[in-house]
């Protein structure tokens, strides 16, 4: 299973995520677009991703899903 966001519950805050700093392969990513209301967004590097669940587990939101 892989990560999966639900963006509405994320407030896409680069300082706060507790899945970035959760990831041990770094394959949680903050991203600046400026198209997004909130300035940014929080994306998964699938290539990285080892689909261990750790940001799952620790988002402070629940908002990524493991599907
Ligand atoms: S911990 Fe979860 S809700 Fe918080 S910014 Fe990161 S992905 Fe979004
Ligand atoms: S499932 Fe594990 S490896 Fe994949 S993004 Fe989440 S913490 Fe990182």
């Amino acid at each position: 299973m892989k990560p999966s966001l639900i963006k509405r519950r994320c407030p896409a805050q680069q300082t706060m995520c507790r899945a970035i700093l959760a990831c041990p392969r770094q394959a949680v990513i903050y991203i600046v677009d400026e198209l997004e209301p909130l300035g940014g967004k929080i994306v998964f590097d699938y290539e990285k991703c080892d689909e261990c669940g750790k940001c799952a587990a620790e988002c402070c939101g629940q908002a990524i899903e493991m599907r």
